[in-house]
């Protein structure tokens, strides 16, 4: 009798377990959203945080984790997703099947003031062979910037802009115009000194470094990029140092396009910049969108740059621009002694008699 029993009880318990362990999964699986939920989210996908976080990112660095925990976060909240910290700007699909584009995105830490561009930097060799940077200094200015914008959007790539801050001040419209088309926007001084001269004391060449800064974040209504050019390419190794330790990396390049000589026009300026991609193979394009010249050379140039095999890299800065207050607050002060021209005519002059 004991045996039997005993096989009689060992059934019981083992079908209790079952049962116990088939209730417990259950109840896990309530914790997880609804079926619907799931299904609404892939009929209906929010491109704003997946698509921003992708476009921001390299994507050989997004792992499965990241796309899981988005997916969950949609599924189960009905509030929309957070903004994120670096909003980028939304990718719009290219009209042009055979654009040059961008091929690959670079974050770049700015920590201690890394240099780029070969002719003067030559420690961070980042560009793979036929990858380029464009960049333009010296605008925004009226006409050649926006046709400068025009041929970089018909191609659907990115540059990198070193705007300077009085030009910033002059054109805050047309600076907002290269932000909203996605471009990377460093500055380029105040005034264009040249920082490296003897007549500029260390506290004028670092004046004209940080005004030149908040000129820019006042243009656009946003901090730029902790991305710095000296003008002429002038480098002056106090300022340098300075910079350093304020986080801001310093452009040089890897070949000038020559844009700004006085005998330069638009067939030149492809040529020089062919001849010398072509034997370097690589490298930062220095160009002026001040320039007239240069934004009739794009379209051309660009296309060369297509047909050549060469691809664009877009760099853009991890952490924004941390501008110092006190250089934000003085130029407020400064444009505001400027004239007013703010006031509609009829409050300045009237007809008192005809
Ligand atoms: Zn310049």
């Amino acid at each position: 009798m004991r045996n039997p029993l005993g096989l009689i009880l060992g059934c019981v318990v083992a079908a209790v377990m079952i049962a116990a362990g088939w209730l417990f999964a259950t109840s896990l699986r309530g914790d997880q959203p609804a079926p619907q939920a799931m299904a609404a989210k892939a009929a209906s996908p929010q491109p704003s945080a997946s698509s921003a976080k992708l476009a921001s990112r390299d994507s050989t660095n997004l792992t499965k984790d990241d796309l899981d925990i988005t997916g969950s976060l949609s599924g189960v909240q009905a509030a929309p997703p957070a903004p994120l910290a670096l909003p980028a700007p939304q990718k719009s699909a290219c009209a042009n099947p055979d654009a040059l584009g961008v091929a690959r995105v670079v974050e770049i830490d700015t920590t201690g003031g890394p240099g780029f561009g070969f002719e003067h930097f030559k420690q961070l060799d980042f560009l793979v062979d036929k990858e380029v940077v464009l960049s333009f200094d010296d605008g925004p200015w009226p006409g050649s910037t926006p046709a400068v914008l025009k041929a970089l959007d018909d191609e659907c790539t990115k540059a990198l802009f070193f705007p300077i801050g009085k030009h910033a001040t002059y054109h805050p419209e047309i600076l907002r115009q290269v932000l909203a088309a996605g471009h990377t926007i460093g500055a380029h001084t105040w005034s264009h000194a040249n920082l490296n001269s003897k007549k500029l004391s260390e506290q004028q060449a670092k004046d004209e470094v940080e005004k030149g800064f908040s000129a820019v974040r006042m243009a656009l209504g946003t901090a730029p990029s902790p991305f710095f050019r000296f003008p002429e390419l002038q480098h002056n190794p106090s300022t340098m140092t300075y910079l350093g330790t304020r986080n801001i990396a310093t452009f040089s390049c890897d070949l000038d396009s020559f844009d700004f000589k006085r005998d330069s026009n638009a067939d030149k300026i492809v040529n020089t910049v062919m001849t010398k991609v072509d034997k370097l193979g690589k490298g930062i394009i220095l160009m002026h969108d001040f320039q007239k010249h240069t934004a009739e050379a794009l379209p051309t140039l660009l296309r060369r740059l297509k047909a050549g095999g060469y691809k664009v890299v877009q760099m853009k800065a991890k952490t924004p621009m941390q501008t110092l207050p006190q250089y934000d607050e003085a130029l407020l002060k400064e444009m505001k002694v400027q004239p007013a021209s703010t006031r509609p005519v009829s409050s300045v002059v009237q007809t008192v008699s005809q």
